[in-house]
């Protein structure tokens, strides 16, 4: 772990800007536009360089900038206003929960995540799961919840993709340098006498540090074991997300879950309800029992006020997502920890033990399900099915009695919303569009912005992705020597002015980012029609372990370099959070092709839609829910069931050329004499309409608070007076 030196800045702002210190570790200026164009404003060229980070703007901009900048009166005014707004958010807010429930704004909500996608320059999450915690806590800043954040700062994050000529997928892993990012040492500063955090992880003692992050009026604490007095195996724990083999994530685990606990203690922090995002933190469960057990109450009595206090989101419903350990591990990691839970080996097994069809593990869901009082999936078909999947853990006759509920996801709007569009809701819907962006009635207002503004503002995020990727592509060319072959792929060839449709997921195979060359003559001819191309555009990462994802990689990546396509597919490298906001406002339409139902709910196409680009999915995860026959396209096949996956891939495929043909080709390229295309601006306006005040973190934050937050806390504090 590297020290931070926080005085670096400091020393370097004039006193008169004094403030901008605190501003850059907040990242509150993420998804305040203000803020951002001060930032901005700063250094236009920093702004880009260093992909949009304060810190590092800050760390290198030239001091003769900011002394003169502490004398130039309008970036005074804009500064000055900036801070009074963030004082006012942060300090003085009114906000939503202490207004609903001015009885419990004392107590603390915690989420713990193995990932966090709350800006790029922390690369802490790998995708949807990620980016879905980070939203999540954004939110709860602006809602105004008591709520800590708990994870890992991974000091080599997720990895950066590059790719071979070949179209094969190359990890790299550049080091997070925590000085240059929005963290501050808050446990075990080097040097100082602030003590590490001890954990005991099967036979041997761990050292952990704590560093946080200030989201808003949020805290996200994040642990890291990379210090010196570590062996270097354990130094590793924290290194990257998702690597390593199964023991070292059974450790990971243990650090996350049972050390998210002991952090919470160490910072003299107390918790009343834990929420357990996904399998991966459910050991947490475990140490609170044991917390309770020590104390002198019984197992029972433990497991009652445990299992009040915790909710549960599970996330995926592909069986092999859910992470499940071998016994001897479980004994080797274990073995002194169940006597202290007072149990012995068969009775702590039990609380995990499930086969899922790999034979019998201990099962992170299923003892997260068993320990929770409140447990949901991610979008109402993810409920269903997940009841299904859960049935016989529990002694329900019916599957609709299964204690699994559903919260559909969302995205936090102002952080995925462009500024163009912002712009116009802000002018054309309300000045205040963010603090009521949940009530439908607000949204009616689109029917007064005129096609062409809408229009306008679409084809103005569509340039500016468009001069994003060409700047990339330069830039690749300078400093990588792309071949001109490769520089083919990078998008330069698409016309602006034609049809694009994007497609960036991660790279599994159930998510088929191949569905569209099912059938190539189809699609060179939607491809190569003179007067209505149609062009791809396709980002995205497999797993670095996920050989078939890959392959499937490099095969779109070798069909968008194939001199029969012509330059009308392309791939842009390294999908992440920066990519992905140019990608979702920029595109005409957001296409989503999962095997129905192994998407839980996917977020992307929300971030598209409110963009007022329109989703052609299949009905699966939250699309379900959002399609309205007039707000984008449903990809459906002739039957509901199909005996081979292949039978299923060919039926899905063709009902996607079908709607691309019929419905989404002619009716954008229908156009009125001023080139608005009238049907189209109708459909963007409609997805915007429908997604805006539903499929957002507001509505999705409001709703645990009020189903499972809130009722949990009552329970937690009835249980308290007893
Ligand atoms: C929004 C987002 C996701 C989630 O995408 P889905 O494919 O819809 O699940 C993944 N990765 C990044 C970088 C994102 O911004």
């Amino acid at each position: 772990m590297h020290d931070v030196d926080e005085n670096l800045i400091r020393a370097k702002l004039p006193q008169r800007l004094a403030g901008l210190e605190e501003l850059a570790y907040n990242l509150w200026w993420s998804w305040h536009r203000s803020s951002r164009d001060m930032f901005k404003q700063l250094d236009r060229t920093l702004w880009k360089t260093t992909r949009h980070n304060p810190v590092r703007i800050l760390l290198e901009v030239p001091q003769e900038r900011l002394d003169m900048l502490a004398k130039d009166p309008s970036f005074l005014r804009i500064y000055d206003a900036v801070l009074l707004e963030f004082k006012r958010d942060i300090i003085n807010g009114h906000h939503w929960y202490s207004r609903t429930h001015p009885e419990l704004g004392e107590h603390q909500i915690a989420y713990v995540s193995a990932e966090f996608g709350l800006h790029t320059s922390l690369p802490i999450y790998s995708g949807g799961l990620g980016v879905l915690s980070g939203d999540h806590t954004k939110e709860a800043s602006d809602l105004g919840l008591p709520f800590i954040a708990i994870g890992f700062l991974y000091e080599q994050g997720y990895f950066r993709q590059r790719l071979d000529p070949s179209g094969w997928q190359e990890a790299i892993y550049p080091p997070l340098n925590p000085q240059e990012v929005a963290l501050r040492a808050k446990v075990c500063k080097e040097g100082t006498e602030n003590h590490a955090v001890t954990l005991r992880i099967g036979d041997r003692d761990i050292q952990l540090c704590v560093w946080e992050v200030h989201v808003g009026r949020t805290r996200l604490y994040l642990m890291d074991t990379d210090i010196e007095v570590n062996a270097p195996w354990d130094r590793e724990l924290t290194a990257r997300l998702y690597g390593g083999d199964q023991e070292m994530r059974l450790q990971q685990e243990i650090l996350l879950g049972i050390g998210g606990v002991y952090i919470m203690r160490a910072l003299g922090l107390k918790p009343k309800v834990w929420h357990i995002n996904e399998g991966h933190a459910a050991f947490l469960v475990l140490e609170r029992l044991r917390e309770y057990v020590s104390q002198g109450m019984s197992i029972e009595e433990a497991k009652k006020r445990v299992k009040a206090a915790t909710i549960f989101t599970t996330h995926t419903p592909v069986p092999a997502g859910h992470d499940a350990f071998p016994f001897g591990l479980m004994d080797k990691y274990f073995h002194d920890f169940w006597p202290q839970m007072g149990l012995n080996r068969e009775e702590f097994l039990a609380l995990g033990s499930y086969n899922s069809g790999y034979g019998e593990a201990f099962n992170m869901t299923k003892l997260a399900l068993l320990m929770s009082g409140h447990a949901n999936g991610v979008s109402e078909l993810h409920g269903e099915v997940s009841r299904e999947m859960w049935q016989n853990l529990f002694e329900c006759e019916k599957v609709k009695e299964v204690p699994i509920g559903h919260v559909t996801n969302g995205v936090h709007l102002s952080s995925w919303t462009g500024e163009a569009m912002h712009r116009l809701y802000r002018r054309s819907i309300s000045p205040d569009w963010v603090e009521h962006q949940d009530e439908p009635i607000l949204w009616e207002r689109l029917e007064e912005v005129s096609d062409k503004k809408l229009w306008d503002a679409h084809m103005h995020l569509k340039r500016k992705m468009f001069a994003t990727m060409r700047e990339r592509a330069r830039e690749d060319r300078i400093t990588r020597a792309t071949p001109p072959e490769q520089l083919l792929v990078s998008g330069i060839f698409l016309d602006p002015e034609a049809l694009v449709i994007g497609f960036s997921r991660r790279f599994a195979t159930y998510k088929r980012a191949n569905l569209i060359f099912r059938n190539i003559e189809r699609l060179l001819e939607l491809v190569h029609d003179p007067y209505r191309p149609v062009q791809f555009l396709f980002a995205g990462k497999a797993h670095p372990a996920d050989d078939p994802g890959k392959r499937l990689l490099q095969e779109v990546y070798n069909w968008a370099r194939n001199p029969e396509v012509g330059g009308r597919i392309a791939f842009i490298e390294d999908y992440d959070m920066h990519v992905s906001r140019y990608l979702v406002q920029g595109v005409d339409v957001w296409l989503n092709t999962p095997r129905k139902p192994m998407e839980a709910s996917g977020t992307s196409g929300m971030k598209a839609a409110f963009n007022g680009v329109p989703n052609l999915s299949i009905l699966d995860g939250w699309w379900a829910e959002a399609y309205n026959g007039r707000n984008g396209w449903a990809i459906i096949s002739e039957k509901e069931h199909y005996d081979t996956l292949e039978a299923l891939d060919d039926a899905d495929a063709n009902a996607l050329y079908r709607v691309l043909e019929e419905e989404v080709v002619p009716l954008f390229y229908q156009r009125d004499r001023d080139d608005v295309p009238r049907g189209w601006v109708a459909t963007m306006r409609e997805a915007i309409r429908t997604v805006g005040p539903y499929f957002s973190t507001r509505r999705m934050v409001k709703e645990y608070a009020e189903k499972y937050y809130v009722p949990a806390l009552l329970d937690v504090l009835a249980l308290d007076t007893e």
